[in-house]
């Protein structure tokens, strides 16, 4: 199909000083877990998103020089030659398929502690390091600016021997020198380098000379600034933008703009909407004759247009988006919008980052997976067999599973007991704030309408009678998880004693529109992720007194991986929920919840009319158990719905596979010794 008319400006090309975007999509950079560890995962990655139509694919921060290190974090790095070969990997990979590839060059400061390198880490003053880490930043002295400077230039040579064709000079997300210079908050220097806004922009103004000087043409610069840091007062605002423009507006070829900190640029759809940014963005490109790239959850294409002609930014910056489709930009250009694979804004993705694991996707199960497993988010293994598979159960692992066999080319029949395709995902998604994750459903029943092999079937609860009567080739249980409540879970591995007279209710008990009939209601959270704190939400909502009570030593915990933690907190807060953090339920007796202190065992009690268990629970296995067959997604071992959707590709690849026996299932790469060099003194 030919692309609609109306999309047309989204295709046309943008100079970008000395090179030209196919396009306006253009791929921000993000992080993603792999980075230098992983450099083929990472290359092919960006490939693949190149391949689906990003005229410009950017890295994550790289740093460039040891001197300013992110520590455990799995960033990129360029400190000295030797890391050129993984660059040039990844531009091979980003050419191929004719898009334009971007580094974005990194000194973190005074953001990180510098653990690996355990060189103390500089700033533009003495003030400790912005994470909780024991380490203070030293203000830089003139020389420690021009060292910078020089290595700054050196990390672009390597850029441009790397074979880049865009180069950031980075100064956003609170992550960088550069930034730290221009912050109020952080530049508290009385030197030509500090005091007045222009006196504060001058190492930005120096290193984007230098980086222009270096590139001299064979590639465009790129600035990616925060127009404000959401400070107030004590950070960057509009008015020092404005000013920031008049001097070094037309410097970089392209500017980059964010708002905030990270969790404030990725935040999650529970606590934004697409296109949040337009109001801060606007005006923005009154400042400049340069091109502008601006990100906002942006997965619609009329939005995209219209945030285009409304000269608000000039190219669609995107990490989520290409992550959760890669191939965002010719499924627009081929006119095939239902097939958009919308992210959800969950934020999964960033959990790669925080925990050092390659990046994952809700969403697109292949994210991390392309060159590990050889997964495509869009082309798959011809099947193996004409077998006819039964897939029982249609939340996010059976949908996944009967989609992917169905694009192999199998016969499924998708068996579901349910009026409608979702499992737990239509459930979920009715909770405050999780709308948009119907999105998982959404695009995988588009899909599966357009199988003529896969048939689904609705209102289909089978047993294992009727399964082994149909005669399948294979059969595949997704029947997924029930929650416990029994209170069994982390703290608890058996069951504590509770009050029958107490009612006790669960997440599922709550989704299936069942609210506690008392008023004050007791959340005991022992799963950490988003369930504890929505539900709290949920019921405060209605007008319960609610108490959430957790064994850690945060609400909803996990969630600092998915950078939500902050607004949870504030946001039941706000609700009026109490909070009681490091305590865990140990019981309820006659009305009465005891609690116990964590640390000290000290015991309290609260009185509850009610009772919600946020706590573990147990896979549907049963049917999988008597059939002999896999159960895959919640059924085999509950987790996210991300895992669930992993688990259904992961079932769909691997049928008619060669089994991995006891090898490593997946391919890595494992870094090459070194010359000993050196004896150990003895
Ligand atoms: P997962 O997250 O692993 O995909 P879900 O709980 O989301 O699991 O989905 C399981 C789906 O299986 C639900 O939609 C449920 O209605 C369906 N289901 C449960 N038991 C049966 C059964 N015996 N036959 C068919 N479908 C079933
Ligand atoms: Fe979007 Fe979630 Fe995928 Fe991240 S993990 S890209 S937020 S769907």
């Amino acid at each position: 199909m030919a692309r609609d008319p109306r999309y047309d400006i989204l295709f046309e090309p943008v100079q970008l000083g000395p090179v030209t975007a196919r396009n306006r999509f253009f791929q921000v950079p993000h992080c993603n877990g792999m980075g230098h560890r992983d450099p083929t995962a990472h290359a092919v990655m960006r490939g693949v998103k190149a391949e689906g139509g990003w005229a410009v694919v950017c890295t994550e921060e790289v740093e460039i020089h040891p001197t300013s290190d992110v520590g455990g974090y799995i960033e990129g790095r360029l400190w000295d030659d030797a890391d050129i070969p993984a660059h040039e990997r990844l531009t091979e990979q980003v050419h191929a398929h004719g898009s334009l590839a971007g580094i974005e060059l990194c000194h973190n400061g005074m953001a990180e502690g510098n653990f690996y390198g355990r060189i103390p880490p500089l700033g533009p003053s003495h003030l400790p390091v912005t994470t909780h880490e024991p380490t203070q930043a030293r203000a830089m002295s003139h020389d420690d600016i021009s060292d910078l400077r020089r290595r700054h230039r050196q990390a672009v040579q390597r850029s441009l021997r790397a074979g880049y064709d865009l180069v950031y000079v980075y100064a956003a997300h609170g992550l960088t020198t550069l930034q730290h210079f221009l912050s109020r908050r952080y530049n508290l220097r009385d030197d030509e380098y500090g005091g007045t806004l222009e006196n504060r922009a001058r190492l930005l103004r120096e290193v984007l000379e230098d980086t222009l000087e270096e590139c001299d043409g064979r590639a465009a610069v790129a600035c990616r600034l925060v127009v404000d840091e959401l400070l107030g007062e004590q950070g960057i605002e509009r008015p020092e933008i404005e000013q920031l423009f008049a001097l070094v507006g037309e410097l970089p070829d392209v500017w980059d703009v964010m708002v905030g900190f990270w969790p404030d640029d990725s935040r999650t759809s529970r606590f934004t909407h697409e296109a949040w940014t337009e109001e801060h963005f606007r005006g923005i490109k009154q400042l400049t004759s340069k091109p502008v790239v601006g990100i906002g959850w942006l997965t619609s294409p009329d939005t995209m247009v219209r945030l285009v002609r409304d000269g608000v930014i000039d190219l669609i910056g995107a990490a989520r988006p290409s992550i959760a489709d890669p191939f965002l930009p010719v499924k627009i250009e081929e006119g095939r919008l239902e097939d958009i694979r919308e992210c959800i804004g969950c934020n999964i993705c960033v959990t790669g980052d925080w925990t050092s694991t390659p990046i994952r996707c809700t969403q697109n199960p292949s994210m991390g997976e392309e060159w590990r497993r050889g997964w495509h988010p869009e082309r798959f293994r011809p099947a193996g067999s004409n077998a006819k598979v039964l897939v029982v159960g249609g939340g996010p692992a059976g949908l996944e599973a009967a989609m992917c066999l169905g694009k192999r080319g199998y016969e499924v029949v998708l068996a579901e007991a349910g009026r409608e395709l979702g499992g737990r995902v239509l459930r979920e998604a009715r909770l405050p704030g999780l709308a948009a994750w119907i999105r998982v459903v959404d695009y995988r029943r588009g899909q599966l309408a357009k199988l003529p092999n896969v048939e689904v079937g609705l209102e289909s609860e089978v047993d294992a009678e009727e399964v082994r009567a149909y005669g399948f080739d294979h059969v595949v249980v997704a029947i997924g998880a029930g929650w416990r409540a029994d209170c069994v879970g982390r703290w608890h591995t058996t069951p504590p004693a509770l009050d029958p007279a107490v009612e006790t209710l669960t997440p599922d008990d709550l989704m299936a529109g069942r609210l506690p009939a008392g008023e004050r209601i007791l959340i005991f959270d022992d799963d950490h992720y988003y369930f504890g704190g929505v539900l709290a939400e949920l019921l405060a909502t209605v007008g319960k007194r609610v108490t959430l009570v957790t064994p850690a030593a945060r609400v909803s915990e996990w969630t600092v991986n998915t950078m939500e933690h902050d607004r949870i907190h504030r946001r039941l807060v706000e609700l009026g929920v109490e909070v009681a953090t490091s305590h865990a339920l140990a019981g309820v007796e006659g009305g009465v919840a005891r609690l116990v202190d964590t640390y000290t065992s000290v015991e309290r009690e609260l009185p509850l009319d009610g009772l919600v268990l946020v706590t573990a629970r147990l896979p549907n296995d049963a049917l999988a158990l008597e059939l002999g067959a896999p159960a895959i997604g919640d059924a085999y071992a509950p987790g996210t719905i991300a895992t669930a959707v992993w688990d259904g590709r992961r079932y769909a690849e691997e049928l008619d596979g060669d089994p991995h026996g006891d090898g490593v299932p997946f391919r890595r790469e494992v870094v090459e010794l070194a010359p000993l060099g050196v004896e150990v003194p003895a």
